[in-house]
């Protein structure tokens, strides 16, 4: 086993840094594109409770962002853990 060349880890620290921005930013972007709305129950929200309106991702997976918004699905808590608790997915829980 070698070790990584100073190039290697210096572009997989980039790569690292790069996603750890990317879900910081997938909340907000998902929240603008789709709205300030529930997309199971309609409930909406405005600026003063935006906070509690969470971005479920479709297939699971938090590091599939496509920049088009379509792994994205804004839900207010009570259908997010809805959603998780039918057992489709339980991803998002352990990640709070
Ligand atoms: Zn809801
Ligand atoms: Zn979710």
């Amino acid at each position: 086993m070698k070790l990584p060349s100073e190039a290697e880890a210096e572009a997989r620290t980039r790569a690292m840094r790069q996603q750890i921005e990317d879900n910081a930013n997938y909340r907000q972007k998902s929240l603008k594109m789709h709205g300030l709305i529930c997309a199971r129950c309609a409930r909406e929200f405005d600026q003063s409770t935006a906070h509690l309106l969470t971005v479920h991702h479709k297939d699971g997976n938090h590091h599939n962002n496509p920049p088009d918004g379509s792994n994205w699905e804004n839900l207010c808590s009570h259908c997010h853990d809805d959603v998780h608790s039918r057992g489709e997915l339980g991803e998002y829980l352990s990640k709070k």
